[in-house]
């Protein structure tokens, strides 16, 4: 409700941000000058021996303190760690420490300003290091540095304001009122605490809200842009922050806190309203009171030493436990700047980190290339990278020293094989000169492994590396497909769209030259598993991908019936792959001709011999001719052993029209696909003639099994194949389309085990029948027929290593060792059965009026879809907003 307001107050702090520094700066000094005029310039410890000091401390107490001081400083090292990982950990440590500095040196001037005493502040100082939370500090400042110019920034503010700001107001509220109580407690020393904790409190809120985001604004508006015209500490993976939930307020938290600051809002109430007369009446005389505070009040020392003398001394005299904090806060910070901060000396320089392997080396390295933002982009050679002036933070082994020093520096070491970071890298390195990366990449003996990514793509954009090769000409594929996606991400409107596309730890090697090409990652699909299908007395368990819910539940249902009726039988009729090229030849007369010669014994005998000769698995069967006018279509059928066969029947084919042109020279090849085959379109040709392995698969269901795990009747299932498969498909015109639901077992089970799933259009081609059956006829016949399954166990996606995982997994992966063409027929025949179990459980399921509560449980987001809706783009939602 609040968020616009909180929006208009975020862009007005960033759109002024002199106004607003400069008047915090002049708020703060008016209050210490104010405090200056009300004449208490007192401070306990300094110029005052203030009653405290001399009361005997307990040496638990200064355990305590000490420990509480040395958790403080921890506190505040870790949350500067915390900033560290954003990548621009400059620009926010800075942030961070105006935030502290800002908020305490506010709270002081507050304190003066409400001439307090001071006493207490040394001992308050931990608890107030420890009520700075920079986390939404950083949210805030993430959100202008996702932006791409400095409107953006202004916007971004504003939108981090309006969904930081709500929740922060709140916040500081409860706070305050929760810490207020303590206020309350009677306790003086506790009553001093609580008192600095609601000042701190505010002190931040009053920092957040206005000196904070306009620094932020600030600064980046001073370290406007890079060479390439970018905004120099933008971010891609930040533009992410826009998105996360994680920024929005959990409504119930919320709410929560609103009714726990109203209960604290009327707790103080009755403590200071209404409970003061009766507190006050109950104080002792008033003059005994006075005599009390005049012996607790401050005594100012005078120093017989020298002013400077006196305060140099007092500086310098420590008690232990201020030893023990400042020496683990330098610990901390040595650390921090030293061993931790590799970018110490760059103001908004950007990361792009990538974890690869020493080529001798087993270990890996974290690897980062850091360049000056403010380098000249032609400048040759180029910028050196931070290492080159910097501190080496971990030796590197010797072979890789020249990659160290040109432009990559370890940062970390990890297990295992290669990684790249997940995020989103930049595009804003300034890549050394052309020519030299030109001169690195050629050499044999430096190679793309001595370019940064940055420079790999300046090679890609002046053409002298061919994107597509990226992979191949890298010197580990994950790399090239790494560069591709930060390209890629670059061109897109919502840059972070690949962040949740994985794409390391997978075996690339196996997908080039074969599988893919361009590859930016791969997509994970959800494999279920079916069975045990029993299928010609043999049991298989079947992995299926797929992403919809209910699917395999429902097939291992029919799995279920069929394995307590006896199990299922199956059988192949033919097994052959065809391709149909059209050819053309002068005239009608000559095509049929030509048709003729084809179809005579020495003509087919001819062709056979060159197409045979094209593989050793390739076996031609028939030739099927049409002719349309003068054009030919030639469909070459033929055996492809354990392969589903298409790219070995087309050499076999381009082969034979070959040698078919030596025949009839006039003839004039088409193309060497003339849709004859047919492959990846529904056709007739494929349901009458059939390609691939022709299946049929049976079943007999006792009826018991019809009714206990069915639960249907045999009548009823029959009634729904005729009225759904047979006369529902004859009435839409089908070809092939005689079932249930054929095609959701193929493609998940194609998609499990590497075949091509753009056949699954034909390999779904099925004729479910169900009749009565047993002496009774209570019991149900079913059986499947499927002509065109186009299926293989070698080739294409089955040589990848998941892929081959589920083939094994039905005992039928690779090529077959006894006869070639087994181990594709039998992955044929678990299709056709998985097939037949999809139909008996989902005809069931129809019969019994199940489909819809079924899909509804298991096949419904429970997630809220039309909340996580437009949340990808954040440029994609602004422009939606502005238009
Ligand atoms: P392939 O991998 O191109 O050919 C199979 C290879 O495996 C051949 O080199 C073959 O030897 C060898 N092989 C070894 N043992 C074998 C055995 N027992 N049985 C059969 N071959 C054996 O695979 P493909 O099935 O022909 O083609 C599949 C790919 O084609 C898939 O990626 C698919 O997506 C794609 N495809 C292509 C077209 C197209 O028009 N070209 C159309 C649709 C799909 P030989 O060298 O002796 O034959």
């Amino acid at each position: 409700m609040l968020s616009p307001l909180f929006r208009a107050h975020g862009l007005l702090v960033a759109s002024h941000p002199w106004e607003v520094i400069v008047g915090t700066i002049t708020l703060t000094i008016c209050m210490l000058s104010m405090n200056m005029f009300t004449g208490n310039d007192q401070i306990c410890g300094w110029n005052l021996d203030c009653p405290k000091t001399e009361e005997e401390i307990l040496s638990s107490d200064i355990i305590i303190l000490t420990i509480t001081r040395c958790i403080a400083i921890v506190y505040i090292y870790f949350q500067f760690q915390n900033l560290r990982q954003l990548g621009s950990k400059y620009i926010l440590g800075i942030a961070g420490l105006f935030t502290i500095f800002s908020s305490f040196v506010f709270s002081t001037v507050v304190i003066h300003f409400f001439d307090k005493e001071l006493t207490g502040l040394n001992e308050a100082l931990p608890f107030f290091l420890l009520l700075i939370d920079l986390s939404k500090a950083c949210t805030l400042a993430k959100f202008a540095l996702s932006s791409n110019s400095q409107d953006e920034v202004r916007e971004n503010i504003g939108t981090g304001m309006a969904v930081l700001g709500p929740t922060f107001t709140l916040d500081a509220l409860v706070e305050c009122l929760l810490i207020g109580v303590g206020t309350m407690s009677g306790v003086k020393q506790l009553e001093i605490m609580c008192g600095f904790g609601c000042m701190s409190v505010l002190a931040n809120y009053f920092v957040f809200m206005t000196f904070f985001p306009a620094c932020v604004s600030l600064v980046l508006e001073l370290s406007r842009e890079s060479q390439e015209g970018h905004p120099i500490w933008q971010l891609s993976d930040f533009s992410r922050v826009m998105e996360e939930e994680d920024n929005k307020p959990n409504p119930v938290t919320q709410r929560v806190k609103m009714i726990m600051s109203l209960g604290l809002v009327m707790v103080h109430a009755h403590s200071r309203w209404i409970s003061k007369p009766l507190s006050s009446s109950t104080t002792g005389s008033n003059a005994q009171l006075g005599m009390e505070l005049d012996q607790l009040s401050p005594r100012r020392i005078e120093p017989e030493m020298p002013l400077w003398h006196f305060y140099l001394s007092r500086m310098i005299t420590m008690d232990i436990e201020q030893v023990i904090c400042l020496a683990l806060a330098l610990l901390l910070a040595v650390k921090y700047i030293f061993f931790e901060q590799v970018e110490m000396e760059s103001t908004l320089s950007l990361r792009n980190p990538i974890t690869m392997v020493a080529p001798s080396q087993n270990q890996q390295y974290k690897i980062c290339c850091i360049r000056e933002p403010s380098a000249p982009r032609s400048a040759a050679p180029a910028a050196p990278c931070r290492e080159e002036r910097d501190e080496v933070i971990r030796p590197f082994p010797a072979p890789t020293m020249a990659y160290q020093s040109k432009s990559l520096f370890v940062i970390g070491e990890e297990d295992g094989e290669m990684k790249y970071d997940n995020t989103e890298p930049s595009l804003l390195q300034n890549p050394r000169g052309l020519d030299e990366c030109v001169s690195i990449f050629n050499n044999p003996e430096q190679g793309p492994y001595h370019l940064s990514d940055a420079e790999v793509m300046l090679l890609v954009t002046s053409k002298h590396i061919p994107a597509y090769k990226l992979e191949t000409l890298m010197e580990k594929p994950e790399r090239g497909v790494a560069i591709r996606r930060q390209m890629i991400s670059a061109k897109l409107s919502c840059p972070s769209a690949l962040s949740s596309l994985p794409y390391i730890n997978y075996d690339y090697s196996k997908v080039m030259g074969t599988c893919c090409e361009n590859v930016i990652g791969y997509i994970p699909v959800p494999v279920g598993v079916a069975g045990p299908l029993h299928l010609d007395g043999k049991q298989f368990q079947v992995p299926m991908a797929t992403t919809e819910g209910c699917l395999v539940a429902s097939t291992n249902r029919g799995c279920r019936a069929i394995a307590v009726s006896g199990g299922a039988s199956s059988c192949i009729l033919a097994d052959g792959m065809t391709r149909g090229p059209v050819v053309r030849l002068p005239s009608a007369c000559k095509a049929a001709e030509v048709k003729a010669w084809l179809e005579s014994p020495d003509g087919f005998q001819d062709i056979t011999e060159v197409f045979d000769n094209s593989s050793r698995f390739a076996r031609l069967q028939k030739l099927l001719v049409g002719l349309a006018g003068r054009n030919l279509y030639i469909r070459f059928q033929c055996r492809t052993g354990d392969a589903m066969g298409m790219n070995m029947i087309s050499k076999g084919t381009e082969k034979a029209l070959s040698r078919l042109q030596q025949h009839f020279p006039e003839l004039q090849v088409v193309a060497v696909s003339g849709n004859y085959c047919t492959d990846k379109k529904p056709a007739a040709i494929n349901w009458i003639e059939g390609r691939g392995k022709s299946t049929v698969c049976e079943a007999t269901i006792s009826a018991e099994v019809v009714q206990e795990v069915l639960k249907t009747t045999t009548e009823a299932l029959i009634e729904v194949n005729i009225s759904k498969n047979l006369v529902g498909s004859a009435m839409a015109g089908s070809i092939g389309g005689f079932n249930a639901h054929a095609a959701n077992l193929v493609a998940a089970i194609y998609i499990a085990c590497g075949q091509d799933p753009a056949q699954s259009v034909s390999s779904s081609n099925c004729i479910t029948l169900m009749e009565p059956s047993g002496p009774t006829g209570k019991d149900l016949y079913i059986s499947c027929t499927m002509p065109s399954i186009e299926v293989g166990t070698v080739g294409g996606g089955t040589n990848l290593p998941p892929q081959q995982a589920c083939l094994k997994m039905l005992g039928v992966q690779g090529a077959s060792q006894q006869y070639p063409g087994e181990n594709a027929c039998q992955l044929a025949r678990i299709v056709c059965a998985t097939v037949l179990a999809g139909e008996l459980s989902l005809l069931s399921a129809l019969a019994a009026g199940h489909l819809v509560k079924s899909h509804m449980t298991h096949n419904r987001s429970k997630v809220d879809l039309h909340g996580t809706q437009g949340t990808c783009s954040r440029r994609g939602s602004m422009q939606t907003e502005r238009s």
